[in-house]
């Protein structure tokens, strides 16, 4: 890259500065909310309007028949192209247009996108619209400075991240848009904070524990099997022998926050006995059954199979010691773990730009939770792949959610810088 390009880059965003903060307040404004997936079409078609008028070729993906997915809740998918004069890689910037729902306790209107003090306040502000604005004010700044670059610019915008993706990333993958030869490079700008870049994630396996029991009168429990209870005695196992071995193993993937190193299991969800929803008395019955969702994170060095062993042996230890005890295990869902290797060209070319806009060395990181990366790795074995956007990670999904307008700018000249570098132009 000749020597002043970052600097032309870094001045060409900064002057759109006022455009990114309203870019970031239109996003907003569409309540993307999911569940259900609102006002996705008219937010992608937005996105799609802008970037065609840049001389991108826009087309529109409908994740057709994918959970959530319906006329009233279309799960519509934008996918910008611009293929340059001359032949070189792809880089792609990929961001969910969904949000989470607000929720309580905010200040401001949550979709009314208010600017205040250099920040911008809105649900979807930091996770992740700013990081949508910003990729695209990069990748619009780089062509205004460059109009003869060579390679390939992608930017979409996918829809259900918040639910798993099914219908944005996962689908367009299966159409092979995150695969080899069409995509070198994917940077995805969720809010990992402009000095970070996020290799991947640990992986997860959802489960359901079943305890089964015998229905019988509530006066004469003797003459039934609690489920309840018997879920109770898998709660009292967990806590001997299962938490404490989980908090033993340690990991070497660099996960943030630190607490997050190592394998962690959530009990998610129990239901027993009675319905929650009745009204009225309860009939006195001794349940027989009782249901509980387990969040198992496992690490890189951990395999699925095992992971599952572990959980499977202490209930086949109550089996053993518990007359009628009796259970069923059923997956709900598995993924596993992903981490780009540091030294893949993505990383050492946002790691440069990093260095470039900010003077420092980047920190390496692995989110604790998944995201869209893990359709990418799996479905369209593509392994050069980051997350990296602007935004405070503990900000996403809060009440009062915002993204500051500095940490924007700077992000987008990270992205501008990196792309440069990935497509080789000096
Ligand atoms: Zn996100």
């Amino acid at each position: 890259m000749s020597g002043d390009l970052p600097a032309k880059l870094n001045r060409r965003i900064a002057d759109k500065t006022d455009d990114l903060v309203a870019l970031t307040c239109d996003l907003i404004r569409f309540p993307t909310v999911n569940p259900p997936g609102d006002a996705y079409a008219p937010c992608a078609e937005y996105i799609g309007r802008r970037l065609a008028s840049r001389g991108f070729e826009v087309s529109y993906m409908r994740g057709e028949g994918t959970p959530g997915d319906s006329d009233r809740y279309p799960r519509t998918n934008v996918v910008a192209r611009r293929e340059g004069g001359r032949p070189g890689p792809t880089v792609h910037f990929n961001g969910h247009i969904d949000v989470v729902e607000a929720g309580q306790g905010w200040s401001v209107a949550p979709f009314e996108a208010i600017v205040r003090d250099g920040r911008v306040f809105g649900r979807g502000a930091c996770d992740m619209k700013g990081g949508i604005a910003a990729a695209i004010i990069a990748m619009e700044a780089l062509i205004e400075e460059r109009s003869d670059i060579p390679g390939t610019i992608e930017i979409s915008g996918t829809v259900d991240e918040e639910s798993g993706g099914f219908g944005g990333v996962a689908y367009l993958a299966e159409k092979g848009l995150f695969s080899r030869p069409r995509v070198d490079h994917v940077i995805i700008p969720e809010p990992l904070n402009k000095d970070r870049i996020c290799l991947g994630h640990r992986g997860v396996w959802w489960a359901e524990i079943e305890t089964h029991g015998r229905i019988a009168h509530g006066s004469m429990p003797f003459l039934g099997q609690c489920a309840v209870r018997g879920m109770g005695a898998v709660i009292e196992a967990f806590e001997r022998e299962l938490f404490p071995l989980l908090d033993q193993k340690r990991t070497s993937m660099p996960v943030v926050p630190e607490g997050a190193r190592r394998s962690t299991l959530n009990i998610n969800a129990i239901h027993g006995g009675q319905t929650d929803d009745f009204t009225g008395l309860p009939s006195p019955n001794v349940p027989d059954s009782c249901r509980m969702t387990i969040d198992r994170r496992f690490l890189i060095e951990e395999h699925l199979d095992d992971v599952k062993a572990e959980v499977r042996s202490i209930l086949d230890e109550l089996v053993a010691a518990r007359p009628d005890f009796r259970y069923s295990l059923k997956d709900i869902m598995e993924v596993l773990p992903t981490m780009t290797d540091a030294d893949a060209p993505v990383v050492q070319s946002v790691s440069d730009a990093v260095k470039t806009v900010l003077g420092r060395e980047p920190d390496l990181v692995i989110s604790p939770g998944t995201y869209d990366q893990k359709h990418i790795a799996r479905i369209g074995h593509l392994d050069d792949c980051i997350a990296y956007g602007p935004g405070i990670l503990d900000l996403a999904h809060t009440p009062d959610e915002w993204v500051g307008i500095d940490d924007m700018r700077e992000a987008a000249t990270v992205m501008a810088i990196a792309t440069a570098g990935l497509l080789g132009i000096d």
